[in-house]
Protein backbone atom coordinates (compact mmCIF):
# COMPACT_ATOMS: atom_id res chain seq x y z
CA UNK A 1 0.00 0.00 0.00
CA UNK A 2 1.85 3.28 -0.95
CA UNK A 3 1.83 5.96 1.57
CA UNK A 4 -0.44 9.19 1.76
CA UNK A 5 0.99 12.23 2.12
CA UNK A 6 -1.13 15.31 2.89
CA UNK A 7 -0.01 19.09 2.08
CA UNK A 8 -1.95 20.81 4.90
CA UNK A 9 -1.91 24.79 5.67
CA UNK A 10 -3.47 28.18 5.03
CA UNK A 11 -3.76 29.29 1.52
CA UNK A 12 -0.95 30.80 -0.15
CA UNK A 13 2.01 29.51 2.01
CA UNK A 14 3.12 27.50 -0.94
CA UNK A 15 0.69 24.26 -0.74
CA UNK A 16 0.90 24.02 -4.57
CA UNK A 17 4.55 24.48 -4.96
CA UNK A 18 5.59 21.98 -2.99
CA UNK A 19 2.86 19.48 -4.64
CA UNK A 20 4.23 20.42 -7.35
CA UNK A 21 7.97 19.55 -6.32
CA UNK A 22 6.77 16.60 -4.51
CA UNK A 23 4.95 15.19 -7.60
CA UNK A 24 7.42 16.27 -10.07
CA UNK A 25 8.78 12.75 -11.56
CA UNK A 26 5.92 11.82 -12.44
CA UNK A 27 4.93 15.26 -14.29
CA UNK A 28 7.09 14.48 -17.15
CA UNK A 29 4.54 11.24 -18.28
CA UNK A 30 1.48 13.11 -17.92
CA UNK A 31 2.37 15.49 -20.28
CA UNK A 32 2.96 13.28 -22.56
CA UNK A 33 -0.93 12.29 -22.91
CA UNK A 34 -2.43 14.66 -24.98
CA UNK A 35 -6.15 15.86 -23.58
CA UNK A 36 -6.29 14.96 -20.09
CA UNK A 37 -7.51 17.20 -17.94
CA UNK A 38 -5.36 16.76 -14.36
CA UNK A 39 -6.95 16.83 -11.21
CA UNK A 40 -4.16 19.25 -8.79
CA UNK A 41 -4.92 17.56 -5.87
CA UNK A 42 -3.82 14.13 -5.90
CA UNK A 43 -0.41 13.18 -7.46
CA UNK A 44 1.40 10.21 -7.54
CA UNK A 45 5.41 10.53 -6.38
CA UNK A 46 8.51 8.57 -5.82
CA UNK A 47 12.03 9.04 -4.18
CA UNK A 48 13.85 6.54 -5.02
CA UNK A 49 12.17 3.26 -5.40
CA UNK A 50 9.87 4.59 -2.48
CA UNK A 51 6.52 5.50 -3.99
CA UNK A 52 3.74 7.56 -2.33
CA UNK A 53 0.41 9.49 -2.73
CA UNK A 54 0.46 13.10 -2.22
CA UNK A 55 -2.61 15.12 -1.50
CA UNK A 56 -2.47 19.26 -1.42
CA UNK A 57 -5.49 19.82 0.54
CA UNK A 58 -5.78 23.36 -0.30
CA UNK A 59 -7.83 23.40 -2.91
CA UNK A 60 -10.82 22.42 -1.13
CA UNK A 61 -11.44 25.25 1.30
CA UNK A 62 -14.37 26.72 0.33
CA UNK A 63 -12.96 30.39 1.51
CA UNK A 64 -9.93 31.92 2.63
CA UNK A 65 -11.38 34.26 4.62
CA UNK A 66 -11.61 34.67 8.50
CA UNK A 67 -13.15 32.41 10.92
CA UNK A 68 -12.96 29.24 12.65
CA UNK A 69 -10.37 26.65 10.36
CA UNK A 70 -12.98 23.89 11.65
CA UNK A 71 -15.43 25.53 9.63
CA UNK A 72 -12.99 26.35 6.53
CA UNK A 73 -11.49 22.90 5.98
CA UNK A 74 -14.28 21.27 4.10
CA UNK A 75 -15.13 18.19 4.81
CA UNK A 76 -13.03 16.06 2.28
CA UNK A 77 -9.94 18.38 3.90
CA UNK A 78 -10.95 16.64 7.03
CA UNK A 79 -11.00 13.27 5.30
CA UNK A 80 -8.25 13.19 3.22
CA UNK A 81 -6.26 14.16 6.53
CA UNK A 82 -7.64 10.97 8.07
CA UNK A 83 -6.51 9.40 5.52
CA UNK A 84 -3.24 10.11 5.29
CA UNK A 85 -0.64 8.29 6.77
CA UNK A 86 1.56 12.18 7.48
CA UNK A 87 0.68 15.12 7.63
CA UNK A 88 3.22 18.38 6.23
CA UNK A 89 1.77 21.25 7.82
CA UNK A 90 3.24 23.98 6.31
CA UNK A 91 3.72 27.46 7.25
CA UNK A 92 5.42 30.81 5.79
CA UNK A 93 8.25 31.82 7.04
CA UNK A 94 8.10 35.41 5.22
CA UNK A 95 4.91 35.82 6.57
CA UNK A 96 5.35 34.63 10.06
CA UNK A 97 2.87 32.78 12.26
CA UNK A 98 -0.95 34.06 12.09
CA UNK A 99 -4.02 33.40 14.05
CA UNK A 100 -4.91 30.50 11.58
CA UNK A 101 -1.99 28.76 12.31
CA UNK A 102 -2.31 28.43 15.60
CA UNK A 103 -5.77 26.81 14.67
CA UNK A 104 -4.45 24.27 11.91
CA UNK A 105 -1.80 23.47 14.68
CA UNK A 106 -4.12 22.66 17.12
CA UNK A 107 -6.30 20.63 14.92
CA UNK A 108 -2.95 18.40 14.16
CA UNK A 109 -1.95 18.07 17.89
CA UNK A 110 -5.37 16.62 18.49
CA UNK A 111 -5.66 14.68 15.83
CA UNK A 112 -2.18 12.74 16.97
CA UNK A 113 -1.47 12.04 13.48
CA UNK A 114 2.72 12.13 12.61
CA UNK A 115 3.14 15.74 11.29
CA UNK A 116 5.88 17.64 10.05
CA UNK A 117 6.23 21.00 10.25
CA UNK A 118 7.90 22.91 7.16
CA UNK A 119 8.68 26.33 6.95
CA UNK A 120 7.99 27.67 3.19
CA UNK A 121 9.46 30.38 1.24
CA UNK A 122 12.84 30.30 3.73
CA UNK A 123 15.47 30.39 0.86
CA UNK A 124 17.97 33.40 1.71
CA UNK A 125 16.98 32.97 4.97
CA UNK A 126 19.43 33.13 8.04
CA UNK A 127 19.32 30.26 9.50
CA UNK A 128 17.08 29.53 12.68
CA UNK A 129 16.29 32.98 14.08
CA UNK A 130 13.10 33.69 11.72
CA UNK A 131 11.52 30.27 12.51
CA UNK A 132 11.95 30.39 16.16
CA UNK A 133 8.40 31.73 16.88
CA UNK A 134 7.01 28.23 14.50
CA UNK A 135 8.20 26.39 17.94
CA UNK A 136 4.89 27.67 19.77
CA UNK A 137 2.82 25.21 17.38
CA UNK A 138 4.09 22.77 19.72
CA UNK A 139 4.92 20.28 16.80
CA UNK A 140 8.62 20.00 17.31
CA UNK A 141 10.63 20.83 14.72
CA UNK A 142 10.70 23.42 12.25
CA UNK A 143 12.13 22.54 8.44
CA UNK A 144 13.16 25.43 6.45
CA UNK A 145 12.70 24.67 3.26
CA UNK A 146 11.56 26.70 -0.40
CA UNK A 147 9.50 25.10 -2.78
CA UNK A 148 10.37 27.78 -5.29
CA UNK A 149 13.82 27.01 -5.57
CA UNK A 150 14.05 23.60 -4.50
CA UNK A 151 15.46 23.63 -0.85
CA UNK A 152 14.93 21.49 1.55
CA UNK A 153 12.61 19.19 -0.17
CA UNK A 154 14.65 16.04 -0.11
CA UNK A 155 15.16 16.59 3.82
CA UNK A 156 11.28 16.98 4.14
CA UNK A 157 10.47 14.43 2.04
CA UNK A 158 13.03 11.71 4.09
CA UNK A 159 11.25 12.93 7.85
CA UNK A 160 7.89 12.33 6.46
CA UNK A 161 8.67 8.90 4.94
CA UNK A 162 10.52 7.99 8.09
CA UNK A 163 7.73 8.92 10.44
CA UNK A 164 5.09 6.53 9.11
CA UNK A 165 5.16 3.39 11.09
CA UNK A 166 5.59 0.36 9.41
CA UNK A 167 7.01 1.51 6.41
CA UNK A 168 9.65 -0.54 4.83
CA UNK A 169 13.58 1.03 4.04
CA UNK A 170 14.19 2.35 1.06
CA UNK A 171 16.79 -0.40 -0.15
CA UNK A 172 14.27 -2.93 0.45
CA UNK A 173 14.05 -5.70 -2.29
CA UNK A 174 10.78 -4.67 -3.88
CA UNK A 175 8.74 -8.06 -4.66
CA UNK A 176 8.64 -9.83 -7.84
CA UNK A 177 5.39 -9.50 -9.19
CA UNK A 178 3.56 -12.78 -9.20
CA UNK A 179 1.97 -12.82 -12.84
CA UNK A 180 -0.19 -15.86 -11.93
CA UNK A 181 -3.15 -14.19 -9.90
CA UNK A 182 -4.70 -10.67 -11.52
CA UNK A 183 -5.61 -8.35 -8.94
CA UNK A 184 -8.41 -6.51 -10.21
CA UNK A 185 -10.24 -3.34 -8.84
CA UNK A 186 -13.58 -2.44 -10.24
CA UNK A 187 -13.61 1.70 -9.69
CA UNK A 188 -16.33 4.20 -10.23
CA UNK A 189 -18.07 6.83 -9.25
CA UNK A 190 -21.59 5.98 -7.03
CA UNK A 191 -24.34 4.36 -8.42
CA UNK A 192 -22.87 3.20 -11.45
CA UNK A 193 -23.46 0.07 -10.42
CA UNK A 194 -20.26 -1.50 -9.22
CA UNK A 195 -21.69 -4.04 -6.68
CA UNK A 196 -24.30 -5.09 -8.65
CA UNK A 197 -21.52 -6.38 -11.15
CA UNK A 198 -19.37 -7.70 -8.64
CA UNK A 199 -22.12 -9.57 -7.22
CA UNK A 200 -23.83 -10.95 -10.40
CA UNK A 201 -19.90 -11.78 -10.73
CA UNK A 202 -19.41 -13.91 -7.61
CA UNK A 203 -22.96 -15.09 -7.50
CA UNK A 204 -22.28 -17.48 -10.89
CA UNK A 205 -21.48 -20.88 -10.67
CA UNK A 206 -18.02 -21.24 -12.86
CA UNK A 207 -16.55 -18.89 -10.17
CA UNK A 208 -14.79 -21.09 -7.81
CA UNK A 209 -13.25 -19.55 -4.33
CA UNK A 210 -9.85 -20.47 -3.21
CA UNK A 211 -7.39 -19.41 0.05
CA UNK A 212 -4.69 -16.85 -0.83
CA UNK A 213 -2.23 -16.73 1.57
CA UNK A 214 -2.04 -13.47 3.70
CA UNK A 215 -5.95 -12.43 3.11
CA UNK A 216 -8.00 -11.89 5.89
CA UNK A 217 -11.88 -12.64 5.95
CA UNK A 218 -13.07 -9.62 6.51
CA UNK A 219 -10.68 -7.02 3.99
CA UNK A 220 -12.31 -6.65 0.94
CA UNK A 221 -10.20 -8.84 -1.26
CA UNK A 222 -11.82 -11.80 -3.03
CA UNK A 223 -9.77 -14.91 -3.96
CA UNK A 224 -11.13 -16.83 -7.45
CA UNK A 225 -10.76 -18.84 -10.25
CA UNK A 226 -12.47 -18.41 -13.44
CA UNK A 227 -11.72 -20.77 -16.94
CA UNK A 228 -8.89 -21.73 -15.23
CA UNK A 229 -7.20 -18.17 -14.74
CA UNK A 230 -6.93 -17.06 -10.83
CA UNK A 231 -8.13 -13.54 -10.13
CA UNK A 232 -8.34 -11.32 -6.87
CA UNK A 233 -11.23 -8.64 -6.76
CA UNK A 234 -9.39 -5.64 -4.40
CA UNK A 235 -10.67 -4.00 -1.90
CA UNK A 236 -12.53 -1.21 -4.44
CA UNK A 237 -14.05 2.21 -2.40
CA UNK A 238 -17.46 2.51 -1.74
CA UNK A 239 -18.15 -1.26 -1.18
CA UNK A 240 -18.34 -3.19 1.50
CA UNK A 241 -18.79 -6.68 2.42
CA UNK A 242 -22.02 -7.87 4.15
CA UNK A 243 -22.29 -11.34 4.38
CA UNK A 244 -22.01 -12.85 0.60
CA UNK A 245 -22.93 -9.75 -0.63
CA UNK A 246 -21.43 -6.40 -1.39
CA UNK A 247 -23.12 -3.32 -1.41
CA UNK A 248 -22.01 0.23 -2.33
CA UNK A 249 -21.92 2.52 0.85
CA UNK A 250 -22.08 5.87 0.09
CA UNK A 251 -19.13 7.87 1.13
CA UNK A 252 -16.66 7.87 -2.01
CA UNK A 253 -13.27 8.31 -0.97
CA UNK A 254 -10.69 9.58 -3.49
CA UNK A 255 -7.45 8.29 -1.32
CA UNK A 256 -9.12 4.65 -0.71
CA UNK A 257 -9.91 4.70 -4.71
CA UNK A 258 -6.35 5.84 -5.45
CA UNK A 259 -4.93 3.27 -3.52
CA UNK A 260 -7.25 0.79 -4.95
CA UNK A 261 -5.86 1.41 -8.44
CA UNK A 262 -2.36 1.57 -7.27
CA UNK A 263 -2.47 -1.94 -6.14
CA UNK A 264 -4.78 -3.89 -9.06
CA UNK A 265 -3.18 -5.17 -12.04
CA UNK A 266 -6.22 -3.99 -14.01
CA UNK A 267 -9.00 -1.62 -13.54
CA UNK A 268 -12.69 -2.04 -14.45
CA UNK A 269 -13.46 1.28 -14.98
CA UNK A 270 -17.45 1.42 -14.81
CA UNK A 271 -19.40 4.32 -16.31
CA UNK A 272 -23.26 4.80 -16.23
CA UNK A 273 -25.19 5.17 -19.63
CA UNK A 274 -27.83 7.18 -18.05
CA UNK A 275 -25.85 10.07 -16.87
CA UNK A 276 -22.85 9.74 -19.35
CA UNK A 277 -19.25 10.80 -18.72
CA UNK A 278 -19.33 13.45 -15.94
CA UNK A 279 -16.55 15.05 -14.31
CA UNK A 280 -15.78 12.55 -11.51
CA UNK A 281 -15.54 9.93 -14.45
CA UNK A 282 -13.34 11.72 -16.16
CA UNK A 283 -11.20 12.30 -13.03
CA UNK A 284 -10.92 8.53 -11.86
CA UNK A 285 -10.18 8.02 -15.51
CA UNK A 286 -7.20 10.73 -14.94
CA UNK A 287 -5.80 9.02 -11.94
CA UNK A 288 -6.36 5.34 -13.53
CA UNK A 289 -4.17 6.64 -16.44
CA UNK A 290 -1.22 8.33 -13.96
CA UNK A 291 -1.25 4.98 -12.07
CA UNK A 292 0.17 3.23 -15.22
CA UNK A 293 -2.41 0.45 -14.41
CA UNK A 294 -3.99 -1.65 -17.31
CA UNK A 295 -7.88 -0.49 -18.01
CA UNK A 296 -10.88 -1.68 -19.13
CA UNK A 297 -13.68 0.42 -19.79
CA UNK A 298 -17.67 -0.55 -19.22
CA UNK A 299 -20.63 1.78 -19.65
CA UNK A 300 -23.36 0.09 -17.56
CA UNK A 301 -27.16 0.15 -17.96
CA UNK A 302 -27.17 -0.18 -21.27
CA UNK A 303 -30.13 -1.35 -21.17
CA UNK A 304 -31.50 1.79 -19.42
CA UNK A 305 -30.83 3.87 -22.78
CA UNK A 306 -32.28 4.82 -26.21
CA UNK A 307 -30.53 4.60 -29.16
CA UNK A 308 -29.92 8.60 -29.10
CA UNK A 309 -28.65 8.64 -25.38
CA UNK A 310 -26.22 5.60 -26.74
CA UNK A 311 -24.57 8.00 -29.59
CA UNK A 312 -24.31 10.50 -27.14
CA UNK A 313 -22.43 8.04 -24.10
CA UNK A 314 -19.96 6.81 -26.93
CA UNK A 315 -19.35 10.04 -28.68
CA UNK A 316 -18.37 11.72 -25.32
CA UNK A 317 -16.21 8.31 -24.54
CA UNK A 318 -14.11 9.55 -27.70
CA UNK A 319 -13.96 13.38 -26.57
CA UNK A 320 -13.50 13.31 -23.31
CA UNK A 321 -11.78 9.90 -22.12
CA UNK A 322 -9.40 10.46 -25.56
CA UNK A 323 -6.46 9.47 -23.37
CA UNK A 324 -7.65 6.28 -22.46
CA UNK A 325 -8.03 5.06 -25.76
CA UNK A 326 -5.79 2.22 -25.96
CA UNK A 327 -8.37 0.57 -23.57
CA UNK A 328 -11.09 -1.74 -25.08
CA UNK A 329 -14.90 -0.79 -24.16
CA UNK A 330 -17.66 -2.71 -23.08
CA UNK A 331 -21.31 -1.67 -23.36
CA UNK A 332 -22.91 -3.85 -20.31
CA UNK A 333 -25.93 -4.20 -18.56
CA UNK A 334 -25.04 -5.63 -14.89
CA UNK A 335 -29.03 -6.17 -13.93
CA UNK A 336 -29.49 -7.94 -16.93
CA UNK A 337 -26.55 -9.84 -17.31
CA UNK A 338 -25.95 -8.92 -20.74
CA UNK A 339 -21.91 -8.36 -22.53
CA UNK A 340 -20.44 -9.60 -19.33
CA UNK A 341 -18.41 -12.24 -20.87
CA UNK A 342 -16.26 -10.30 -23.33
CA UNK A 343 -15.57 -8.21 -20.38
CA UNK A 344 -13.45 -11.17 -18.43
CA UNK A 345 -11.40 -11.79 -22.12
CA UNK A 346 -10.47 -8.05 -22.06
CA UNK A 347 -9.41 -7.95 -18.26
CA UNK A 348 -7.20 -10.81 -19.24
CA UNK A 349 -5.75 -9.24 -22.30
CA UNK A 350 -4.96 -6.39 -20.81
CA UNK A 351 -3.28 -7.99 -17.86
CA UNK A 352 -1.10 -9.91 -20.37
CA UNK A 353 -0.36 -6.52 -22.46
CA UNK A 354 0.99 -5.02 -18.84
CA UNK A 355 3.44 -7.65 -18.43
CA UNK A 356 4.58 -8.21 -21.79
CA UNK A 357 8.43 -9.10 -21.68
CA UNK A 358 10.36 -7.28 -24.80
CA UNK A 359 13.71 -8.09 -25.46
CA UNK A 360 16.16 -5.75 -26.52
CA UNK A 361 16.79 -7.61 -29.80
CA UNK A 362 13.46 -7.54 -30.88
CA UNK A 363 13.08 -3.96 -29.84
CA UNK A 364 15.65 -2.60 -31.53
CA UNK A 365 14.99 -4.31 -34.83
CA UNK A 366 11.60 -2.73 -34.81
CA UNK A 367 12.75 0.17 -33.74
CA UNK A 368 15.54 0.32 -36.69
CA UNK A 369 12.32 -0.69 -39.12
CA UNK A 370 10.82 2.17 -37.94
CA UNK A 371 12.70 4.51 -38.35
CA UNK A 372 13.53 3.29 -41.87
CA UNK A 373 9.68 3.22 -43.13
CA UNK A 374 9.78 6.88 -41.38
CA UNK A 375 12.98 9.04 -39.64
CA UNK A 376 12.09 11.80 -37.99
CA UNK A 377 12.66 15.46 -39.02
CA UNK A 378 15.22 17.17 -38.75
CA UNK A 379 15.24 19.90 -35.81
CA UNK A 380 17.20 22.73 -36.97
CA UNK A 381 20.83 21.93 -36.81
CA UNK A 382 19.94 18.14 -35.45
CA UNK A 383 18.85 15.02 -37.16
CA UNK A 384 17.75 13.07 -33.74
CA UNK A 385 19.42 9.45 -34.22
CA UNK A 386 18.19 6.47 -33.06
CA UNK A 387 20.30 3.46 -32.06
CA UNK A 388 18.53 0.99 -30.15
CA UNK A 389 15.75 0.31 -27.54
CA UNK A 390 15.39 -2.33 -24.39
CA UNK A 391 12.44 -2.35 -22.03
CA UNK A 392 12.77 -0.18 -18.90
CA UNK A 393 9.84 -1.90 -16.90
CA UNK A 394 6.45 -3.55 -16.82
CA UNK A 395 2.89 -2.82 -15.81
CA UNK A 396 2.96 -0.33 -17.89
CA UNK A 397 5.36 -1.46 -19.78
CA UNK A 398 8.51 0.71 -20.80
CA UNK A 399 10.71 0.77 -23.70
CA UNK A 400 13.70 2.71 -23.48
CA UNK A 401 15.23 4.25 -26.48
CA UNK A 402 18.54 5.50 -26.50
CA UNK A 403 20.55 7.29 -28.88
CA UNK A 404 21.15 10.96 -30.36
CA UNK A 405 19.55 14.85 -29.88
CA UNK A 406 16.19 12.54 -28.78
CA UNK A 407 14.87 15.44 -26.75
CA UNK A 408 14.47 17.09 -30.39
CA UNK A 409 11.79 14.37 -31.23
CA UNK A 410 8.62 15.89 -31.84
CA UNK A 411 5.69 14.04 -29.86
CA UNK A 412 3.59 13.06 -33.25
CA UNK A 413 6.51 11.10 -33.46
CA UNK A 414 6.61 9.39 -30.44
CA UNK A 415 2.79 8.52 -30.98
CA UNK A 416 4.01 7.38 -34.21
CA UNK A 417 6.60 4.74 -32.40
CA UNK A 418 3.98 3.94 -30.32
CA UNK A 419 1.72 3.24 -32.27
CA UNK A 420 4.42 0.49 -34.04
CA UNK A 421 5.28 -1.33 -31.37
CA UNK A 422 1.91 -2.02 -29.81
CA UNK A 423 1.19 -3.40 -33.28
CA UNK A 424 4.22 -5.60 -32.94
CA UNK A 425 3.37 -6.47 -29.46
CA UNK A 426 -0.31 -6.85 -29.76
CA UNK A 427 -0.47 -4.66 -26.18
CA UNK A 428 -4.14 -3.50 -26.04
CA UNK A 429 -5.68 -1.68 -22.47
CA UNK A 430 -2.02 -0.73 -21.17
CA UNK A 431 -0.44 2.76 -21.36
CA UNK A 432 2.72 2.10 -22.97
CA UNK A 433 5.04 4.57 -22.15
CA UNK A 434 8.58 5.24 -24.49
CA UNK A 435 11.34 6.90 -22.73
CA UNK A 436 14.44 8.53 -24.70
CA UNK A 437 18.15 8.81 -23.53
CA UNK A 438 20.00 11.17 -25.33
CA UNK A 439 24.24 11.01 -25.32
CA UNK A 440 24.48 14.67 -26.30
P1 LIG B 1 -0.99 27.54 -1.69
O1 LIG B 1 -2.18 28.48 -1.74
O2 LIG B 1 -0.64 27.20 -0.29
O3 LIG B 1 -1.15 26.34 -2.56
O4 LIG B 1 0.27 28.39 -2.23
P2 LIG B 1 0.94 28.46 -3.69
O5 LIG B 1 1.78 27.26 -3.94
O6 LIG B 1 -0.12 28.80 -4.68
O7 LIG B 1 1.94 29.69 -3.49
C1 LIG B 1 1.48 30.96 -3.09
C2 LIG B 1 2.49 32.01 -3.50
O8 LIG B 1 3.73 31.82 -2.82
C3 LIG B 1 2.81 31.98 -4.97
O9 LIG B 1 2.90 33.27 -5.44
C4 LIG B 1 4.16 31.28 -5.03
O10 LIG B 1 4.91 31.66 -6.14
C5 LIG B 1 4.79 31.72 -3.74
N1 LIG B 1 5.79 30.75 -3.24
C6 LIG B 1 5.63 29.41 -3.16
N2 LIG B 1 6.74 28.82 -2.67
C7 LIG B 1 7.64 29.82 -2.46
C8 LIG B 1 8.98 29.86 -1.97
O11 LIG B 1 9.60 28.85 -1.65
N3 LIG B 1 9.55 31.10 -1.87
C9 LIG B 1 8.91 32.23 -2.23
N4 LIG B 1 9.56 33.37 -2.10
N5 LIG B 1 7.66 32.22 -2.71
C10 LIG B 1 7.02 31.04 -2.82
P1 LIG C 1 -22.50 1.16 -6.97
O1 LIG C 1 -22.74 2.31 -6.04
O2 LIG C 1 -21.56 1.54 -8.08
O3 LIG C 1 -22.08 -0.11 -6.31
O4 LIG C 1 -23.92 0.88 -7.73
P2 LIG C 1 -25.04 -0.23 -7.41
O5 LIG C 1 -24.55 -1.57 -7.84
O6 LIG C 1 -25.47 -0.08 -6.00
O7 LIG C 1 -26.17 0.22 -8.42
C1 LIG C 1 -26.80 1.50 -8.33
C2 LIG C 1 -28.18 1.39 -8.94
O8 LIG C 1 -28.09 1.10 -10.33
C3 LIG C 1 -29.04 0.29 -8.34
O9 LIG C 1 -30.34 0.75 -8.23
C4 LIG C 1 -28.95 -0.82 -9.39
O10 LIG C 1 -30.11 -1.65 -9.38
C5 LIG C 1 -28.86 -0.05 -10.67
N1 LIG C 1 -28.20 -0.81 -11.73
C6 LIG C 1 -27.02 -1.48 -11.63
N2 LIG C 1 -26.72 -2.07 -12.82
C7 LIG C 1 -27.70 -1.76 -13.68
C8 LIG C 1 -27.95 -2.05 -15.06
O11 LIG C 1 -27.20 -2.75 -15.73
N3 LIG C 1 -29.08 -1.53 -15.61
C9 LIG C 1 -29.94 -0.75 -14.91
N4 LIG C 1 -31.01 -0.29 -15.52
N5 LIG C 1 -29.74 -0.45 -13.61
C10 LIG C 1 -28.65 -0.95 -12.99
Amino acid sequence: MKPVIALVGRPNVGKSTLFNRLTSSRDAIVADFAGLTRDRHYGNGRQGRREYIVIDTGGFEPDAGEGSIYREMAKQTRQAVAESDVVIFVVDARGGISAQDHEIGQYLRRLGKPTILVANKAEGMTQGLQLVEFYELGLGEVIPVSGAHGQGIRTMLDLALEAIPGLPPEDEEEPEIDTSVIRLAVAGRPNVGKSTLINVWLGEERLVAFDLPGTTRDAISVPFERDGQKFELIDTAGLRRKGRVFEAIEKFSVVKTLQAIENAHVVLLLLDAEQGVTDQDAHIAGYILESGRAVVLAINKWDAVDAYQREQVERQIETRLAFLKFASLHLISAKKRQGLGPVWKSIVLAQKSAMRKMTTPVLTRLLLEATAFQAPMRSGMFRPKMRYAHQGGMNPPVIVIHGNSLDKVPDAYKRFLEGRFRKAFDLVGTPLRIEFKTSD
